[in-house]
């Protein structure tokens, strides 16, 4: 049954590290920041620019904060199961390299893009999208996280233009005060 409970904290590992990075990081960066999306957004840029980290404060940066999560996550699963722990980590690497080979001119064969689909895996394809088009192409690595993220992204929208209004009332009346 080892390599069941292998199999189970690697797969853990890496939903609930997509599911962090995505709805604590990714999501926010895009409403509240910009660091994401002048690092990871920029047009024309090569795939060892998206995928392998390049010495680059901001770059760096940027991967650490999306990675964090995997961290974290690795730190609890661990005791459960340090070979499926290492075994995610390496997968979700590989899915890092393997989602920007777009950049590289990379097209999914359909057999694998049928698996990916059944398995709801993100594919380089539409892992472009996301590039290239910020409002679509949630989950780094699993599909299933692209409605709640959508939800999760307008709500967050809604917030920071309800903020604004806020924070300009507050001015407002401190100036009035004067
Ligand atoms: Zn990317
Ligand atoms: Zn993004």
């Amino acid at each position: 049954m080892e390599v069941f409970e292998i199999a189970l904290v690697a797969w853990a590992l890496l939903f609930l590290g997509d599911f962090l990075s995505t709805f604590i990081y990714h999501i926010p960066e895009h409403v509240f920041g910009r660091l994401h999306l002048t690092t990871h957004h920029s047009p024309r840029k090569t795939f060892r620019y998206y995928a392998i980290l390049i010495p680059d404060f901001w770059v760096l940066m940027d991967g650490l904060l999306g990675a964090l999560p995997y961290f974290a996550v690795s730190t609890l699963l661990w005791p459960y199961s340090p070979t499926g722990v290492i075994v995610g980590l390496l997968l979700g690497q590989f899915h890092v390299w393997w989602r920007h080979v777009s950049a590289l001119g990379w097209q999914t064969p359909q057999p694998i893009d049928l698996i990916c689909q059944v398995l709801w895996i993100t594919t380089p394809e539409r892992h472009w999208l996301h590039h290239r088009n910020t409002h679509v192409g949630y989950g780094d690595i699993f599909t299933f996280f692209e409605q709640p993220a959508i939800l999760w992204l307008r709500w967050l929208r809604f917030l920071r233009i309800h903020l604004r209004v806020q924070l300009k009332r507050f001015w407002q009346l401190a100036d009035l005060k004067k």
